[in-house]
């Protein structure tokens, strides 16, 4: 529980990709592995919009329609969820931020928190996009994720942990994924770009790779970063 490295080196991980990039694999992978609380802007949204409150019925036609939420909206979350003491020690964030202004307000956030911010891009090619999110389906009891031709479940249509009936997004009709990757080139690919050039910033092609593989990868290079960043 307490991952495989220092507790006393406070990190903010950024997981960036696009969407169907595999964040959600991957995050799932690494707060097991780093024994941070897993952050997910996408997670906290849906949740308010099956409660049915304001900001759930304040997003739901936006999401559906596959553009970004109001940065204020996002933002006020995320600063809420920091600062419960879970995330005290870090926190990894996947999904956010997806804009120059979500950016530069979480360096802020980090800097007054202490916590240093590591970045990874994970580069996913388009056509590898489009076929994971087709054939995506997801348990809406535990939130596992399959793929219809890629991974499926044991009973066809069936959670293998739950048995529920799996179910497709509302956001991952063909349409919808067009527009995410729209947002996504016009809205987030920017902000690669603005943390390349100010935090510690790692690229992994996760195309065509095994998700703990990639996993491995990730924890090195977070690893390695912190114990230099000690070092200096
Ligand atoms: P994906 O990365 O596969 O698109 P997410 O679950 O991260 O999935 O996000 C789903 C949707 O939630 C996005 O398309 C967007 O409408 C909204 N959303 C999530 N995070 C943010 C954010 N940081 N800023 C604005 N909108 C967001």
């Amino acid at each position: 529980m307490n991952g495989e490295h220092s507790p006393q080196a406070f990190q903010a991980v950024v997981l960036f990709g696009p969407p169907g990039s595999g964040k959600g694999t991957q995050a799932k992978l690494l707060v097991e592995r780093l024994g941070l609380p897993h952050v997910s802007t996408g997670d906290m949204l849906r949740e308010h919009i099956q409660l049915g409150d304001a900001l759930g019925l304040q997003v739901r036609e936006v999401i559906k329609a596959g553009n970004l939420v109001p940065d204020e909206l996002v933002i006020r979350l995320v600063e809420e969820r920091l600062n419960r003491p879970d995330c005290r020690p870090g926190v990894l964030l996947d999904g956010f931020p997806r804009t120059i202004d979500q950016a530069r307000i979480l360096l802020g956030m980090a800097e007054g928190r202490g916590l240093r911010l590591l970045v990874i891009h994970l580069k996913v090619d388009y056509d590898v996009i489009t076929a994971r999110l087709t054939g995506r389906r997801i348990c809406p009891q535990c939130g596992t994720l399959y793929n219809i031709r890629l991974k499926p479940p044991i009973v066809p249509g069936r959670c293998n942990i739950e048995g529920a009936r799996l179910i497709v997004r509302e956001d991952d009709k063909e349409s919808v994924i067009r527009q995410r990757l729209v947002a996504y080139d016009a809205q987030t690919m920017p902000v690669l770009q603005f943390f390349a050039e100010r935090v510690d910033f790692f690229e992994v092609d996760g195309s065509n790779r095994k998700p703990e593989d990639l996993s491995d990868e990730i924890v090195n290079w977070i690893q390695t970063t912190v114990q230099e960043g000690k070092a200096s």
